[in-house]
């Protein structure tokens, strides 16, 4: 007989993890099947600037120990335009809110040992995955787990398995829309044992193009700057990385820049995109299965939290009152989220990107520069949209 769960839960990513965790709290059972190596998914680097509400849902999780003790607060977001830096606060603006530099692999690995203390089953090097029935009362998984083929039967199938994944995949053409573009440009990051140029980040819009200065820790930084998408990675050594970097940057900040050997250099495409809706049957898509935002502005993971936030509400509300209103509710509460969260990463790119040479294009972003820093309004628009939309 097949084995039986309340939820499957593909994809061990942070999306899939965070909510096999806050299942775990409410008594619901769950098993995670994914398709990498446990040694995989903990090594990826991603993220790093955590919006108030995700601190707070891990934190909800039992998660947010290590993240309270070794999470950097950001109190402002600057931009740079054509060597002059301007600072927009954000707390001031926010009624105290900030948002936190803590890694992607550290929420990450936070998550992996508490699910491990928790107990609740995690399948690693899953093979073929496929789900079955969703549009039915019984679906159901079938995947390979060391060479042999298994089943695992459900109430319902959370998909976290990410752009690439197969939940998304596996619902009906005329079921679902999907929205997006790909950007002309993409990011060139470099992660280094440095300590980080300054201590909040800086988003630069140069003649050369842009470049964004983040961080880990206060001794481990990820510069990024803007380049081909085409562009080979082993064109770019270290010194070319650091150089590029640097005229990029205002001259006060590229003499303060500590360079040193890289510990990744990576080249990733932007775009933005989204499904709608996030709900077919009995299956539920949550992060980047379901949308995909550029990095601008670090929305990518918080925008996953958010959807896990709404999720885990829904799943508890379906097994407690067999609420099965909670499922297609959810994709609207989600969704809604979602594509504010899209416009403001949209409207970063393209407000810190140089990619159309039309002066006239340049002069309307400075503007708009002008606008957010000068104007209490245009402040408050950029801070309330960077430390994240209220839940
Ligand atoms: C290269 C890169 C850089 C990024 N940089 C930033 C950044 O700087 N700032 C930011 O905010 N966001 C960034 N993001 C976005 C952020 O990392 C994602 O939004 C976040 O990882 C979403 O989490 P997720 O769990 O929904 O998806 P994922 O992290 O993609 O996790 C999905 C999981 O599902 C698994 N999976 C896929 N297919 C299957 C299958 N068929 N069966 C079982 N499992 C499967 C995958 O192996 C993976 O472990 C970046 C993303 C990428 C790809």
């Amino acid at each position: 007989m097949a084995k039986r769960t309340q939820v499957v839960i593909v994809g061990a990513g942070p999306s899939g993890l965070l909510l096999g965790c806050l299942l775990d709290r409410a008594g619901i059972d769950n098993i995670i099947v994914e398709r990498q190596t446990k040694d995989h998914v903990l090594a990826r680097i991603r993220a790093g600037i955590l919006e108030q509400t995700s601190v707070d849902l891990l934190t909800s999780a039992g998660a947010g120990a290590r993240l309270a003790a070794e999470g950097i607060a950001h109190h402002a977001v600057n931009i740079a335009f054509d060597h002059k830096l301007v600072s927009v606060p954000l707390g001031a603006t926010t009624n105290g809110k900030v948002v936190t530099a803590y890694g992607q692999t550290e929420v990450t690995l936070d998550l992996y040992n508490l699910r491990a203390a928790g107990g609740s089953q995690t399948i690693y090097s899953a093979g073929n995955v496929e789900i079955h029935d969703f549009d039915r009362d019984w679906p159901f998984i079938r995947f390979v787990n060391n060479g042999k083929a298994e089943e695992i039967a459900c109430d319902l199938i959370a998909g976290c398995d990410g752009y690439h994944g197969v939940c998304r995949a596996s619902i009906p053409d005329n079921a679902i829309t999907t929205y997006g573009q790909v950007y002309p440009f993409g990011w060139l990051g470099l992660l280094a044992d440095t300590p980080p140029v300054s201590t909040e980040v800086i988003y630069a819009n140069n003649d050369r193009g842009f470049a964004l200065c983040s961080m880990r820790s206060m001794t481990r930084s990820r510069y990024y700057i803007q380049c081909n998408p085409a562009d080979n990675i082993e064109r770019w050594s270290d010194d070319a990385f650091w150089d590029e970097l640097r005229r990029r940057l205002p001259p006060e900040t590229a003499e303060q820049l500590i360079t040193g050997p890289s510990l990744e250099k990576s080249i990733a495409p932007l775009r933005s995109f989204v499904a709608e809706p996030m709900h077919f049957g009995r299956l539920l898509l949550a992060g980047d299965a379901a949308h995909v935002v550029p990095p601008t502005g670090a929305k990518g993971l918080n925008l996953a939290f958010s959807d896990i936030y709404y999720l885990h509400q829904a799943i508890e509300s379906f097994f407690a009152n067999n609420d099965i209103a909670a499922l297609p509710h959810y994709s609207q509460q989600a969704l809604a989220r979602v594509w504010k969260t899209e416009r403001f990463s949209w409207y970063l790119t393209n407000l810190t990107h140089r990619f159309n040479a039309d002066p006239f294009e340049q002069k309307m972003k400075e503007a708009e520069l002008d606008y957010i820093t000068a104007s209490p309004a245009g402040r408050l628009m950029m801070a309330e949209n960077y430390v994240g939309l209220p839940l």
